[in-house]
């Protein structure tokens, strides 16, 4: 059976994978007006905070114990090392919203976008790319946030997930930022009229006469 039962759709689990610095949340913000109803996902990790950064708002800082007790308990839908430091998903807020109809964006980085597919095969796979690697270095560097060391880890690690980019649903090239945030709107717009997604209960609203 595929179709769903109840009167409600299930959300729709969209993975956005992409190096950072490659514009993932400029990209996100531009693209808000498609965003409208979609619940972000708030990572868990144990990098230290940058400027700026509210815990609980753009990440669950964490020790890495408390980390990996919460690993150990099952309750990340997915985690990875990145540069050093550990990031993953909590699977309750996810669930909850899908659950609930509401459709869920993660942001996260390619191995960890790779257990979401395979734990939630329906998952919509994004990848935001950048226009080339120089580019992506320039953003870095122009961010000023990390020591050149990570940067190069960074960029290692943005060349690995490039070469993985079949693997993805999508691809949008972050290069100039409108046409980019219409491209994603029209994934997000596409995705959400899949027919296979309609309810019993909006199909027989179709059939009243
Ligand atoms: P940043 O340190 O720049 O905030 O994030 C570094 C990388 O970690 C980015 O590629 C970002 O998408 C990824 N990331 C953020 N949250 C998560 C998460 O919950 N799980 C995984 N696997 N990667 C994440």
């Amino acid at each position: 059976m595929t179709e769903p039962l109840h009167g409600r759709r299930r959300g729709i689990l969209f993975v956005m994978t992409g190096a950072s610095g490659v514009g993932k949340g400029t990209l996100r913000e531009a693209a808000s007006d498609a965003l409208e109803d979609v619940v972000f996902s708030i990572s868990a990790t144990t990098r230290p905070r940058r400027e700026g950064e509210v815990d609980g708002v753009h990440y669950h800082f964490l020790d890495r114990a408390e980390f990996e007790r919460r690993v150990a308990e099952g309750s990340m839908l997915e985690h990875a090392v990145y540069v050093g430091d550990l990031y993953g998903t909590p699977a309750g807020a996810v669930d909850a919203a899908l659950a609930d109809g509401r459709d869920v964006l993660l942001e996260i980085e390619l191995d960890g976008a790779r257990q979401v597919k395979r734990a939630r095969p329906e998952a919509v796979m994004l990848f935001i790319a950048p226009p080339s690697l120089a580019e992506l270095e320039r953003r870095l560097r122009g961010r000023g946030t990390d020591p050149e060391a990570k940067i190069q880890k960074r960029l290692a690690r943005a060349r690995d997930e490039i070469r993985a980019l079949r693997e993805f649903d999508y691809v949008v090239v972050n290069d100039v930022l409108e046409p980019a945030a219409a491209t994603f709107r029209a994934i997000l717009t596409a995705e959400r009229a899949r027919a296979r997604l309609l309810s019993d209960v909006q199909i027989a609203a179709f059939l009243r006469e």
